[in-house]
């Protein structure tokens, strides 16, 4: 199953087994993506940034 990074367009590949609400992270952009559908596979950001936090990495 391959699908496309919504956020840079990098092909993503969803290993076997993968299931609904799966996060998956990027390698191109390392966006954390969450699976939303698996057939079509379909990722989404999991996380909007819809609060402004800061992350301490
Ligand atoms: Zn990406």
């Amino acid at each position: 199953m391959k699908t496309k990074c919504p956020v840079c367009g990098n092909d993503i590949q969803l290993p076997k087994g993968t299931v609904i609400n799966d996060t998956i992270d990027c390698e191109e952009c390392g966006t954390e993506l969450e699976v939303i559908s698996v057939n079509p596979p379909i990722v989404s950001q999991g996380f909007a940034d819809d609060e402004d936090e800061d992350w301490d990495d």
